[in-house]
């Protein structure tokens, strides 16, 4: 693929970074204490190919939070456990169209399915995974994040525990799924375990392989290892597509064609299914949640190496 030659790939990624070094705009996420005092100004682009060559620049090894990006890889976890057939049954597949903790996404769905990428879907999805125990439970997430990533990911407890002092709001949703039957698993332990896989430190580069991982049907292309059934890549990858980006998912489609997951951390990555995976890192954030940077970071590489998966010219 000449379009994708490793030259290229460093020339639009660095053409990127001193596109968008400078650019401002956004705030960081200030509902949750310590996301508020992460430096604005951190920077970091990774590229993961699916033959396992890893392309960075920036801040690609700056620790911070995972957020959202965690759901995809906890939903990888239940799926691989219950099955895709059991995700779309009991926890639903379809857009809400809503923001990331919206109580009316519940409130509005006659069957009160939500999306495994937004904060009620994500745990239900969560109370989902099967296992003896809490500890039993967080050891599953545990080991599956670090296959994907190919290392080890810690939690950062100084979020974990500023995200658990503020969780009000993301535990009286639970509570609302729990009454209409769509919560499977115990209420705060699962809320629990959601907010601490939030709260896994991940660097740019982490994100990029994990979600390298998913565009190599589920062979984490830097250790080789077989992390999920290849037949599971495209089930999650489609929640991405229609929920990764809450309610500006539709705009993120729009300019992209591609799967993607933001965090409220600032991190971003994208999917393009056989070929890479991208990941970008800023903490200010727009209105809907999504890093600034990162997203215009994405869009540009994207338009730039022609990834989108609609466009056929
Ligand atoms: N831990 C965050 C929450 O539950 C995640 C939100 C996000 O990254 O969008 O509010």
């Amino acid at each position: 693929d000449k379009q994708l030659s490793e030259k290229r790939i460093r020339e639009v990624m660095h053409a990127a970074y001193e596109k968008y070094r400078n650019t401002t705009g956004g705030a960081n996420a200030s509902y949750i204490p310590y996301l508020a005092d992460i430096d604005p100004k951190l920077y970091g682009i990774a590229i993961c190919t699916a033959d396992g060559q890893v392309y960075e620049v920036g801040d690609t090894k700056f620790e911070f939070g995972i957020e959202s990006i965690s759901k995809v890889f906890v939903l990888a976890l239940a799926m691989r456990d219950r099955g895709a057939k059991a995700i779309e049954d009991s926890i639903g597949v379809n857009a809400t169209g809503m923001p990331f903790n919206s109580v009316m996404a519940v409130e509005l769905n006659p069957r009160r399915a939500v999306n495994p990428l937004v904060n009620a879907g994500a745990m239900a999805t969560n109370s989902f995974i099967p296992a003896a125990s809490s500890a039993e439970k967080w050891t599953k997430i545990d080991d599956i994040i670090a296959k994907f990533a190919g290392r080890r990911l810690s939690v950062i407890e100084q979020l974990y525990a500023s995200e658990t002092a503020t969780n009000q709001h993301n535990r009286a949703i639970a509570w609302l799924l729990y009454s209409y039957g769509r919560f499977y698993g115990d209420i705060s332990e699962s809320v629990d375990l959601y907010t601490r896989a939030c709260s896994y430190g991940s660097h740019t580069r982490d994100l990029a392989i994990m979600a390298g991982t998913l565009a190599n049907n589920g062979v984490n292309p830097v250790t080789k290892e077989a992390v999920i059934d290849e037949a599971l890549c495209p089930k999650i990858l489609a929640t991405m597509m229609t929920e990764g980006f809450y309610d500006s998912t539709g705009g993120w489609v729009y300019h992209t064609g591609l799967p993607g997951k933001s965090g409220v951390g600032g991190g971003i990555i994208a999917i393009v299914p056989g070929k890479l995976a991208i990941a970008a890192f800023s903490p200010p954030l727009d209105h809907a949640g999504n890093s600034v940077k990162a997203l215009k970071t994405l869009e540009y590489i994207v338009e730039e190496l022609r990834l989108n998966l609609l466009d056929a010219r």
